[in-house]
């Protein structure tokens, strides 16, 4: 094997590799890219000159040109050689996104710049003094008793990167922090042989095969695009925002959210919807081009877009949020169809505002759900004020705080019969009271307790405490049918739900037909084989099961047929539209065709006299009246006992008319 083989093959792989970088144009892409190229072109040099020198050394014949060829080529080899080093450390600090880290003190600069001004004295000094290496008359090449300052500095920061990448290992994923150990093992090796066996050239080969496995093991940026939105891919986004909190890097961030984002998709249908996602991508990435704001831009879900950027001053990001708007605000041509999205828009810096992700994670999620009506360009402090805000914000101490100390209660809110002319049940409803935030609608923290995993705990809380309080009343001499309670969407994918119903209901010697269960449609919609299993046994069993919310999602007619459904509950969203003769004609043939196919029907949130009136007086081909009717106008949700002091009160009322019509 000749001795040239390790550096043809360097110098084959490092040309290999920026001609690879070119073509991808990856040089113009950022701090981290520019340092890599640069430090492929310095090994594709160093391994140039490297297989320069060893051919002069090898094929050579001693005449004065030549000689000064070997010194130039020499020369070539250290200089880009020693640069490598401390541009690896740079590029360490960039990729693992520290690079405020080392910016942020002179001493760490001159500290660095320290070794690399040595080096490069050392081999300044060598044209006077020869102490790195010399070239005999005969063009033989001898090395020099500072040679060995060289290695040692190039060690220096080696053992600097390690120490970097050890101290930063939580922000690299493991593949990165295992695929740089073994580069450094792989450079460390080269050098260590090409110290004690110089002839073999082996040292440049080495860095160029930690290269190749660098960059076979580590994703490429355009990976981390999704192809769907053009936009970074939501866990790197993720994974991106919490290594910033921890590493403490500044940065700004600009929550984009389109309003109507579910009209435009039900107009657009899901296809061309993703359409449109790709061209608010590629509007908000001219707008920061346009701006000179580095950023990256990620879409989250429903609509929302988020700029991660680098950190900038209030005035720039409002005038960025500003032109983000314009771009976005006017009518979009998607494939023929044109949508205008409604864009709202809050900024944040972190960690100077927001100091983790708890906080940054409450305050998009108040920004995704409030909508708000303003359309000015929103900061954080307009968000610190807000009670919604600080409650999500703490959301996970309130629930732990009420789990253990009692804080919630079930509260019963009566359903009146039209056709029996009293009250035949009620639904329970969940209320938490807390210490520092005073009462917390169940609006706001089952969301969340959904999301957090607490709500199996307050389900637990729900199921034993309205099964409770069945057992305790006299139903009969009440009155009252059922009472129902709500069941989230993820409690009906519990795999012992329907056990731990049953041997409820068997421990308190409940009838089943005394306990109704409401379920909500995106119960059904997760993962329909389950919950229609759960529910049909519950079904079966002699529990009444209702549809909660009907009319405020996807699909619920195929909803109602399907799932084996006793009772529809229609949303306060019909009731507010009575008042429309079109809907109102809507909502009576709604409730004709759901008492066509079987259903009881029960219409939620009536506040007024002359709606309820509205809703038992219907009379059309198909129905008299609509059998079932809740709102405030009867009874807003009470405490138990105040619940039952209701229905007593009320029921001996309607005995004493109906003894009185006799
Ligand atoms: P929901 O199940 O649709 O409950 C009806 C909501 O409408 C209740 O709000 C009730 O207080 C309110 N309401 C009743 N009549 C009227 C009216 O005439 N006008 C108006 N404006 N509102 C009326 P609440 O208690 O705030 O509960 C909100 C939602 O939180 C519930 O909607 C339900 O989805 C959820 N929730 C409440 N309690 C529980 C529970 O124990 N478990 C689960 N998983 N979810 C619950
Ligand atoms: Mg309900
Ligand atoms: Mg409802």
């Amino acid at each position: 094997m000749s001795v040239l083989s390790f550096d043809e093959c360097a110098v084959i792989l490092t040309l290999v590799f920026l001609i690879a970088y070119i073509m991808r144009r990856q040089y113009l892409n950022g701090r981290t890219n520019r340092i890599m190229v640069t430090i492929v072109f310095l090994i594709f040099l160093s391994s140039l000159a490297d297989l320069g020198f060893g051919a002069i050394d090898v094929y050579g014949y001693p005449a004065p040109w030549l000689r000064v060829v070997y010194y130039a080529v020499n020369y070539l080899y250290f200089v880009s050689r020693n640069i490598i080093p401390p541009l690896f450390v740079l590029y360490l600090y960039s990729s693992i996104d520290i690079w405020h880290v080392f910016v942020s003190t002179k001493v760490r600069n001159a500290l660095w710049f320290a070794p690399f001004a040595v080096s490069m004295a050392v081999l300044l000094l060598n044209g006077f003094v020869f102490d790195v290496f010399s070239v005999t008359e005969e063009c033989k090449y001898v090395r020099g008793p500072f040679l060995s300052v060289l290695y040692l500095i190039s060690a220096v920061y080696g053992i600097w990167g390690i120490v970097v990448t050890i101290k930063y290992r939580k922000l690299l994923n493991k593949d990165k922090f295992a695929v740089l150990i073994f580069m450094y093992a792989i450079i460390f090796s080269g050098m260590f042989i090409q110290m004690f066996h110089p002839k073999l050239l082996i040292e440049s080969f080495c860095m160029a095969l930690a290269l190749l496995f660098f960059m076979v093991m580590v994703k490429r940026e355009e990976d981390q695009i999704d192809p769907m939105t053009g936009a970074t891919k939501y866990n790197v986004g993720i994974e991106r925002i919490t290594r910033n909190f921890i590493s403490r890097k500044p940065v700004s961030l600009i929550f984009v959210k389109i309003v109507n984002h579910s009209n435009i998709r039900v107009y657009l249908g899901q296809t061309k919807f993703v359409e449109f996602l790709r061209s608010i991508t590629a509007a908000l990435n001219s707008v920061s081009r346009e701006k000179g704001f580095t950023s990256e831009i990620y879409y989250f879900e429903r609509g929302l877009f988020a700029y991660l950027g680098d950190r900038s001053d209030e005035e720039l990001l409002a005038q960025i949020s500003e032109a983000a708007r314009e771009a976005l605000t006017r009518p979009f041509n998607i494939d023929g169809f044109l949508v205008m999205p409604d864009v709202r828009l809050c900024v944040t810096d972190c960690p100077d505002e927001i100091e983790d992700l708890r906080t940054l994670y409450s305050l998009a999620l108040t920004f995704h759900n409030t909508m708000p009506n303003n359309r000015e360009v929103q900061f954080y402090r307009d968000f610190c004020n807000d009670n919604d805000f600080k409650i999500r914000n703490d959301m996970n101490a309130i629930l732990s705080r009420a789990l253990e100390n009692n804080g919630f209660q079930m509260y019963y809110q009566p359903i009146y019969s039209t056709v029996e002319n009293r009250f035949v049940a009620a639904e329970a409803l969940i209320r938490l009271k807390d210490r520092y935030y005073g009462n917390i609608s169940p609006a706001l923290f089952i969301p969340m307790a959904e999301k957090s995993g607490a709500i199996h705990d307050i389900g637990d809380y729900v199921i034993k405490t309205v099964l409770k309080f069945i057992s305790d009343l006299d139903m009969e001499e009440l009155g009252l049918y059922y009472i129902e309670l709500n069941l989230s969407a993820s409690q009906c994918i519990e795999v012992d739900l329907v056990e731990r119903i049953q041997s409820f209901i068997e421990d308190h010697g409940i009838r089943p037909e005394n306990v109704g269960l409401e379920l909500t449609e995106t119960a059904a919609d997760i993962n329909p084989e389950i919950v229609d299993n759960n529910i049909r046994k519950l079904h079966d069993y002699g529990v009444r099961i209702a549809l909660d919310d009907f009319g405020t999602g996807y699909s619920n007619v195929r909803r109602v047929t399907t799932l084996p459904i006793d009772q529809v509950k229609m949303d306060k969203s019909f009731v507010d539209m009575v008042d429309d003769p079109q809907m109102w004609i809507v909502i009576q043939d709604t409730i004709g065709m759901l008492r066509e196919m079987g259903k009881e029907v029960l219409v939620e949130g009536i506040e007024e006299e002359r709606v309820a009136r509205m809703f038992t007086d219907i009379n059309t081909d198909l129905i008299q009246g609509c059998e079932l009717i809740q709102g405030f106008y009867f009874c807003k949700p009470v405490p138990k006992d105040e619940f039952v002091e209701f229905i007593r009160k009320h029921r001996q009322a309607s005995e004493a008319d109906e003894q009185n019509n006799m």
